[in-house]
């Protein structure tokens, strides 16, 4: 160990972070110096129990020894040669095993470095396939933040100053029954994907390229859509002879217990998008359309340097080995059973609102019973309370993702490995979070 990584503490990284890096970050509580499993430490010795995997990433646990394995074995071969100039194995087995795992009949991929870029690029090639423009995604939700994403994702925090962004960009509402402004039922009947032809006939052309939806919103507050909602929204744009993009950046990979967010809900899409877990923590982003609307892209359309960068790509085969070995049986078997430990906090307090989510990936949102929310519907939202329970689950030695629309939701996303000790600490935790902070 060289001496400079020797003085490193907590306190010089967030020092060298508030001097060097620009200042985008809410919070830099848990620098982290090694990880392993669903364990993180930092630089000051302290351990804590991950439950958020770098943002729904780390899917098959920190240093997965198979995928790191991969990874090395590549390394020592070649790093970079860019696989859209080089043909090379890990690329192309990764291809072809994604031909066999994604749904429905999606057959060819590109690779890419991110979330954002997987979105760039099927917004691209939609539009090629289809000759359209007009792009619809959801209110509140998420799709990442360099222009083209930015234009999808539908909440202002993230725009403000940045506009503009891509034009042709339309909105429908979101499904989100415990603060639905379409309909007034708890039960939330997802009528409210009959919206998407409203929007349709009202904001656009009528020439619709895509609609780009997450199977279960992530960022949005872990949202999760009732039945027969993305089946009506499919139906719309086939409709339009468009194309249904579904942004599993997040929920791909084993996170709500299926290998895929669409798995739930029996709806094929035209394109999915994928990053996050893909590769476990090492960049890569990917989408896969069918072969008829992937050759609509001709020979110079599209690009990208590091792009499927063969490391990655290993990384990658290694990570679905696992996922397929047993890992996302366990988030479903741990997925069944953490609702039910959640919604008894749900029961206890009157400040938890609703939780609600799919497997691994898991959301309470946070709520003021004494205020009334936006628009009159539910509670208001506590993104105070949210702030000081993640800080409050920290001290305790348990990382937990706070986040949505209105930042008072708990996000629960840990690596899909974690065993039902482990999340017993997390919920236990959480209580104990709760009844001190509330
Ligand atoms: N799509 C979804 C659904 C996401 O959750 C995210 C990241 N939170 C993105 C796209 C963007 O991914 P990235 O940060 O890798 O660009």
């Amino acid at each position: 160990m060289s001496k400079q990584q020797h003085s490193r503490t907590n306190a010089t990284i967030v020092s060298q972070y508030e001097e060097y890096v620009m200042p985008i970050w809410k919070s830099l509580d848990v620098p982290l110096e090694r990880a392993e499993g669903c364990t993180v430490q930092d630089f000051d010795g302290e351990e804590y129990l991950d439950a958020f995997s770098g943002i729904a990433v780390t899917n098959v646990g920190h240093r997965n020894e198979r995928v790191v394995e991969a990874a090395k074995d590549q390394l020592n071969e070649f790093v970079h040669g860019c696989s859209y100039v080089h043909p090379n194995g890990p690329v192309g087995a990764l291809g072809e095993r994604l031909a066999e795992v994604t749904p429905g009949g999606l057959r060819k991929s590109f690779f890419c470095n991110s979330g954002t870029e997987a979105v760039e690029g099927a917004i691209k090639l939609a539009r090629k396939y289809t000759g359209s423009k007009e792009v619809i995604a959801v209110e509140m939700g998420f799709h990442g933040r360099t222009l083209g994403s930015l234009a999808l994702t539908g909440n202002r925090a993230y725009k403000s100053g940045m506009a503009p962004t891509i034009n042709n960009v339309s909105h429908i509402a979101p499904p989100y029954g415990y603060r639905c402004t379409t309909c007034d039922s708890d039960s939330c009947p997802g009528t409210c994907a009959n919206n998407l032809k409203r929007v349709i006939d009202s904001h656009t052309s009528g020439d619709i390229a895509a609609v780009v939806v997450e199977p279960v919103m992530g960022e949005g507050g872990i949202i999760v859509p009732p039945e027969g909602w993305l089946a009506r929204l499919k139906e719309v744009v086939e409709e339009h002879d468009a194309l249904l993009i579904a942004d599993e950046v997040q929920t791909g990979y084993g996170r709500t217990g299926e290998f895929w967010g669409v798995d739930h809900f029996e709806v094929t899409p035209d394109i999915v998008t994928q990053a996050k877990g893909i590769a476990n923590g090492l960049p890569l982003g990917a989408f896969t359309a069918t072969e008829e609307v992937a050759n609509a892209f001709e020979a110079g359309d599209h690009l990208s340097t590091f792009g499927g960068n063969p490391v990655a790509c290993a990384a990658a085969l290694a990570t679905i080995d696992e996922l397929q070995d047993g890992v996302i049986d366990n988030a479903a078997e741990q997925g069944e059973w953490l609702p039910e430990r959640l919604s008894e906090l749900e029961a206890k307090y009157d400040v938890v609102g609703q939780t609600r989510g799919l497997g691994l990936m898991q959301g309470v949102e946070l709520v003021d019973p004494s205020a009334t929310g936006p628009q009159g519907i539910a509670p208001a939202p506590d993104a105070d309370l949210a702030k000081h329970v993640g800080k409050n689950l920290r001290e305790r030695g348990i990382i937990v993702g706070v986040g949505g629309f209105h930042t008072n939701v708990m996000r629960i996303q840990p690596p899909l490995t974690i065993s039902r000790e482990q999340l017993e600490r997390v919920v236990d935790a959480l209580d104990a979070a709760i009844a001190e902070e509330a």
